[in-house]
């Protein structure tokens, strides 16, 4: 890592990553959100759990230390990763980013679906990100709204997750 500012003045390597992911509603008896499963009449359709919470964390996190996205390290035309739970794809994102020299300081999820209702659920989903992550549940943020049933997600044809995480990064591991 090159920080060639004098050490005295040397600023934390802070580092800030976005990631976002949709997939499609088909019906169904749940969906897997933020690896929470939620009992609905709609599921999510993909190659993997489709949670496109952890989907989108893991981009974000991956995009703090510019190491590329989801799709390069879990290509969907490869069928080990058929119906996977995506917790472990964002575990692997976690352990590049710790083999960066990098500490997860915060994490934010945005869902935006017109159903199911998040809230009665969003403290199990913080919970089920810091257990992922490694990192305390006050630093794990999940929020949700809905499209005011405009557009796909209004009409309920899929549910996007936007999300946020900053990293400091020390030297490697
Ligand atoms: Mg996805």
């Amino acid at each position: 890592m090159v920080n060639e500012t004098p050490a005295p003045y040397r600023l934390p390597d802070v580092r800030t990553g976005n990631g976002y992911d949709v997939h499609r509603l088909v019906p169904g008896d749940f969906v897997t959100l933020c690896g929470v499963e939620i009992p609905h009449d709609q599921r999510l359709d993909g190659h993997s759990d489709a949670d496109v919470g952890l989907h989108a964390l893991t981009d974000a996190l991956l995009a703090t230390c510019a190491a590329g996205d989801i799709g390069d390290h879990f290509p969907p035309s490869d069928p080990q990763w058929r119906g996977a739970a995506s917790d472990m794809f964002l575990a692997h994102a976690v352990t590049i980013v710790r083999e960066a020299g990098g500490v997860i300081m915060n994490v934010d999820v945005t869902l935006i679906a017109e159903e199911p209702k998040i809230g009665p659920h969003r403290l199990e989903m913080r919970q089920s990100l810091a257990r992922i992550l490694g990192i305390s549940v006050d630093r794990c943020s999940v929020k949700a709204t809905t499209n005011e049933t405009i557009g796909f997600i209004g009409r309920r044809e899929g549910i996007a997750a936007i999300a946020t995480a900053t990293v400091v990064l020390g030297e490697p591991a």
